[in-house]
């Protein structure tokens, strides 16, 4: 390393990046569209899933917000007044640095998740990049899981070194372990709350309280949860990320992803957004507003049917092993206490006979479509040993617990008597 290069970067305690502590301006929440009505802050969450952040135009009274499909706005007396105060974000300049069909959205995620401020992406993998990059420096050190994400480990592992920053890879259940990592150069701990595929659930409170006492910052991916079941600021995450591609959008129709916190990392997050370049456009927010409308009710169902699933598997002869937090054998049972509301949709399973066997159950069962990714109305199967996890040897997918005959369910919100029938005729060969 050359540390010359490093010289001028200081690490305040030795960890995360000097100049975050700097970022002292006062700032208010938002940015926030001037709307008449509705304080969003005392709502519950299913009031808010529908109410938070809706703008409405007062020229024509439209009860949604309208979809505001432009690349720029007229400049005022307000927009060069931003410009010369250094508070762009706060106002409608051009719609890479934002619009109101993202404030909007925005207002709504950040009221779910308690945050102050939100910043909408293009992706999950944006939101992702990007906030990683905005929150640490060159010369940083990253702790992440070694089974998050394929998308985010290949970022981790492939791209963050050429940027600068190095990564180690931990079990992410094991605190031990996360402690035992730190380098005076750790900057950011980035974990799931639910891992794919085998929803593996971290020690939060630990890794929060690990995280304070070593002036870490903590970036969670919220995904497979939503802020419905786990609302990881109030346990003390300094950001919370979304793909919101899965179950906040929830129609399998968009790509977007969300990062959330304080309104200090969110502006940085926003201004390194603004560079690298993955913004939403505002057709995709509108989608995404209305399908967060429904966010309440969608995980209620998607709950109920993934814990009914999970029953049929435990009790079938066929299947080996099911991982789902309401399974008594399930081996991390503080998320109960995290998300005493449920869990979301997604259950995993092994099946006898391997990978032949689980790509025959497959081609068998007629509600859920093969396909890869989660958290649509639709249910969805796929196998990771050849989509998500196939970039790894057998030997490393075994590693992580992903062993033969391993198949994903995506738990939609049909009929969970449909649902059911189908995954019994399934496994017991029986082609409806
Ligand atoms: C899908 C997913 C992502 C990536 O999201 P995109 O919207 O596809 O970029 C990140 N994290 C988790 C946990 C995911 O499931």
């Amino acid at each position: 390393m050359n540390n010359e290069k490093y010289s001028a970067f200081e690490f305040n305690d030795g960890h995360k990046a000097g100049w975050i502590d700097e970022l002292k301006r006062r700032r208010s929440d938002g940015p926030r569209l001037q709307s008449p009505s509705r304080p969003p802050r005392n709502y519950r969450l299913g009031t808010n899933c529908i109410h938070a952040g809706t703008y409405t135009d007062p020229t024509t009274g439209a009860v949604g917000t309208p979809i505001f499909q432009t690349t720029t706005f007229l400049f005022g007396d307000q927009t060069y007044d931003a410009f010369m105060e250094g508070f762009t974000r706060d106002v409608l300049i051009y719609s890479r640095y934002g619009n109101p069909n993202h404030w909007a959205v925005q207002q709504k995620i950040a009221a779910l998740e308690g945050a102050e401020s939100a910043v909408l992406c293009s992706s999950g993998m944006a939101a992702i990049s990007t906030t990683i990059l905005a929150l640490s420096n060159n010369g940083g050190h990253i702790i992440s899981s070694n089974d998050v994400y394929g998308g985010t480990y290949n970022l981790l592992r492939e791209d963050l070194h050429q940027w600068g920053r190095s990564v180690s890879f931990v079990d992410g259940t094991d605190i031990d372990a996360i402690e035992e990592a730190i380098r005076p150069n750790t900057q950011i701990f980035f974990f799931e709350t639910l891992t794919n595929p085998l929803l593996k659930a971290i020690p939060l409170k630990q890794i929060i309280a690990l995280a304070k006492r070593k002036n870490i910052l903590v970036v969670l991916d919220n995904t497979f949860l939503s802020p419905i079941f786990l609302r990881p600021i109030e346990y003390g995450a300094d950001v919370v990320i979304h793909s919101c591609t899965k179950y906040l959008n929830g129609h399998s129709d968009i790509t977007a992803g969300v990062a959330s916190g304080s309104r200090k990392y969110v502006d940085r997050i926003w201004a390194q957004m603004l560079k690298l370049g993955g913004c939403c456009d505002p057709m995709t927010a509108f989608l995404l507003e209305r399908g967060l409308k429904t966010l309440h009710l969608r995980m209620a169902a998607h709950n109920k049917n993934a814990i009914a699933v999970a029953g049929i598997l435990k009790d079938s002869d066929q299947v080996v092993a099911v991982h789902h937090p309401s399974i008594d054998s399930y081996s991390f049972p503080w998320v109960r206490e995290y998300c005493p509301d449920g869990f979301g949709g997604v259950v995993s399973f092994e099946i006898k006979g391997g990978n032949l066997a689980a790509l025959d159950l497959l081609s068998r069962l007629k509600v859920p479509s093969t396909a890869t990714s989660l958290g649509g109305v639709e249910s969805l199967v796929s196998l990771p040993f050849n989509t998500s996890h196939n970039s790894l040897t057998q030997d490393q997918q075994i590693k992580i617990g992903i062993r033969p005959g391993l198949i994903r369910y995506s738990v939609g919100v049909e009929d969970i008597e449909d649902i059911i029938l189908d995954l019994r005729c399934a496994l017991e060969g029986v082609t409806l």
